[in-house]
């Protein structure tokens, strides 16, 4: 299964990607993980984008096109799936990261939506501040990270929707909620034989951070 995640910051990529990576035993690959892991190693690439980082900007669409190519090479040597967390983030990454996998026979299959409005995401992300000290994570930034996804990462939805992948899960509720309801998801859209997946202990993402409070739409 080949997952790609469009969400608002703070909508919960990272948590919900690496259950999915966890239990379709998949290679996840986090864009923005991999970003921060060059700003801290200080590599020329991590020199050039930190800037772009701290202010919540979109690093140039070529850097991290390269990025992926090679992470979807890499996938498709140990099994072919993947769950990709960060990217497309524009229409021309949609279309980039579109045209390389179909060359290597890796287009997604699923295109997950978490829908969560601004309001909650900010709590989160400012909950996620206290504990984590990401640089990003300051009220100003916050809002211009939210800009840019209303502005040029939402609309490649209509894209996905085009082509009938898109499957949309309210992520307003707590962690676990969500999880099981995306598993429960993948689980039919997949070709994941049943013995070839791992059981996950949904509970623990109650830790998460900034776990919403349970007054969420009973009938989601
Ligand atoms: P979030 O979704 O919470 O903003 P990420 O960890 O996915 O967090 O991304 C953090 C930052 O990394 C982004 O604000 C941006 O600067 C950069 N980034 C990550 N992925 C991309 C991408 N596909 N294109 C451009 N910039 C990216």
């Amino acid at each position: 299964m080949r997952v790609l995640l469009i969400a608002p910051p703070g909508a919960g990529k990272g948590t919900q990607g690496a259950l999915i990576a966890a239990h379709f035993v998949l290679p996840r690959i986090a864009t923005g993980d991999l970003l921060r892991e060059h700003v801290a190693r200080q590599t020329e690439l991590g020199r050039a984008v930190q800037q772009q980082l701290d202010g919540g900007g979109l690093v140039p669409d070529e850097i991290v096109v390269d990025m992926v190519l090679e992470a979807i090479m890499a996938a498709k040597a140990v099994g072919g799936g993947y769950v990709l967390d960060g990217i497309p983030r524009t229409m021309a990454q949609a279309r980039a990261t579109y045209l390389m996998s179909r060359g290597l026979g890796m287009t997604p299959n699923v295109a997950l939506h978490l829908r969560a409005d601004d309001s909650e995401v900010t709590r989160r992300l400012l909950a996620r501040a206290a504990i984590e000290r990401r640089s990003d994570d300051t009220e100003d930034v916050i809002r211009r990270r939210l800009a840019l996804y209303h502005e040029v990462t939402h609309p490649i939805l209509a894209w996905y929707a085009e082509r009938g992948i898109v499957v949309s899960v309210d992520a307003m509720r707590p962690a676990e909620q969500v999880g099981r309801e995306v598993l429960d998801a993948l689980e039919k859209l997949s070709q994941v034989p049943e013995q070839d997946r791992r059981p996950v202990d949904l509970t623990s993402l109650g830790i998460a951070f900034g776990a919403a409070p349970t007054d969420a739409d009973p009938t989601g």
